[in-house]
């Protein structure tokens, strides 16, 4: 087996020396068989979650009323999971109780679709009961069992489908797609922040546009929050959308695209975390900053250069003017003279002592603001003489 397998083989057989039964499972034998690049190295084992702590040293009992437990080993983490029956999901979050069990087969039936019901033991044999390695190779996304069931069970596993569907490229079943359609309103009842961590992958998949198709076929979007309100959004995404690699990017082309449902919002009816707000709302502002005054220094000052990149991918899915290069931004930013307001070497202090009469107030950053603008733009130099020049060509009116 190759890497990243080989390491995590020696899991494995810690595991079998003391007489359980260990596979690796789920999307890293299904990313291994499409020759994709593999992410996380899931493991399902018949030893409980107890004897997993007690067998390795670094354990994290991440999920372990789910029976999941993360085992550190070589500096890599491994999702260790106790074979498993699971419940009902009454409140379509978890199951309400799951069944520790000591058969893999039964394991892999609860499982999603037939293209993540694959184990694989350390010799790299394939365990395939539900002909999943077929529908690898016809493309296609197909629950496991009965979908009527499997949906209702968990109406997840719709938006699910249309992550893989995004993410791979695949088609969905007929009947699996029937049921889809037909389970769709219980997509109510999800929690939110599960419904956007696979939206977030789904608009990151390289195969976003096959995706996006299947979400205005199956008009899931109308039970997705937001969209919900506002169901003319989806005729507003572009027919051939670029992958975007971050929920702030996604955030800013849906606010781009209806300027009436602002980032705020977005970030609440989709329990997004402060830092995918502020994600979004800077590239908002580049955007409409770029709209009208192109590229220049001001833009490149304002926006993080972590998300550079985002940003590109906006403007070339929102534009089709000429590309950016990242390259660009890159050697503009390092050719501005300061990097943050706090290079500027005067402060609020320096202009109190200036206008020792005037009272604190707005004025004062907004004095620092102009200030700011012309050393960006390259008007001004970053100096004490200079600036307290510019002072008094351009005093500030104090309010
Ligand atoms: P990724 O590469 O994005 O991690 P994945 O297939 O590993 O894809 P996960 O969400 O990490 O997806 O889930 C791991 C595995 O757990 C899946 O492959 C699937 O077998 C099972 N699984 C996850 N969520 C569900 C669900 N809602 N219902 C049934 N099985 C699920
Ligand atoms: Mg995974």
């Amino acid at each position: 087996l190759p890497e990243p397998f080989q390491t995590a083989t020696a899991i494995l057989r810690e595991i079998e020396q003391h007489h359980h039964q260990a596979f690796f499972v789920g999307g890293c034998v299904r990313d291994f068989l499409l020759k994709r690049p593999i992410g996380d190295i899931d493991i399902a084992t018949s030893a409980t979650p107890d004897l997993i702590q007690r067998i390795f040293e670094k354990v994290i009992p991440v999920g372990i009323e789910h029976g999941t437990v993360v085992v550190r080993y070589k500096k890599e983490s491994y999702e260790v999971t106790t074979f498993r029956i699971d419940g009902t999901y009454s409140d379509s979050r978890h199951p309400d109780h799951v069944e520790f069990i000591d058969q893999l087969d039964k394991d892999l039936e609860r499982r999603d679709f037939t293209i993540n019901a694959l184990a694989m033991d350390k010799s790299g044999a394939i365990i395939d009961l539900f002909a999943s390695r077929a529908d690898l190779q016809h493309k296609l996304i197909r629950t496991v069992g009965n979908g009527f069931d499997r949906f209702t069970e968990d109406p997840l596993r719709i938006i699910r489908a249309l992550r893989f569907s995004s993410e791979l490229g695949f088609q969905i079943d007929k009947e699996t797609l029937f049921y889809m359609k037909k389970v769709k309103e219980a997509i109510n009842n999800l929690a939110v922040e599960r419904i956007t961590t696979e939206l977030g992958k789904f608009f990151a998949g390289k195969y976003v546009n096959n995706g996006i198709t299947y979400l205005k076929d199956t008009e899931a979007y109308k039970h997705i929050p937001v969209f919900t309100k506002y169901p003319q959004i989806i005729s507003l995404l572009p027919t051939h959308l670029k992958p975007l690699y971050s929920l702030g990017e996604v955030l800013a082309l849906l606010h781009l695209l209806e300027p009436t449902v602002t980032v705020k919002e977005w970030v609440k009816e989709w329990k997004c975390s402060n830092q995918i707000k502020q994600e979004a709302l800077q590239l908002v502002e580049a955007c409409n900053h770029y709209k009208s005054n192109g590229i220049n220094d001001w833009l490149v000052y304002q926006l993080s250069p972590a998300y550079y990149q985002g940003f590109i991918r906006l403007i070339n899915t929102l534009f089709l003017k000429k590309q950016v290069s990242l390259q660009e931004l890159i050697s503009r930013m390092n050719n501005l003279p300061i990097t943050s307001r706090t290079d500027i070497v005067i402060k609020g202090n320096d202009l109190i002592d200036l206008y020792p009469h005037a009272k604190r107030g707005p004025w004062l950053q907004q004095t620092i603001t102009s200030i700011e603008k012309e050393i960006v733009a390259g008007n001004l130099k970053n100096d004490n003489y200079n600036i307290k020049e510019w002072i008094k060509c351009n005093p500030p009116e104090i309010n």
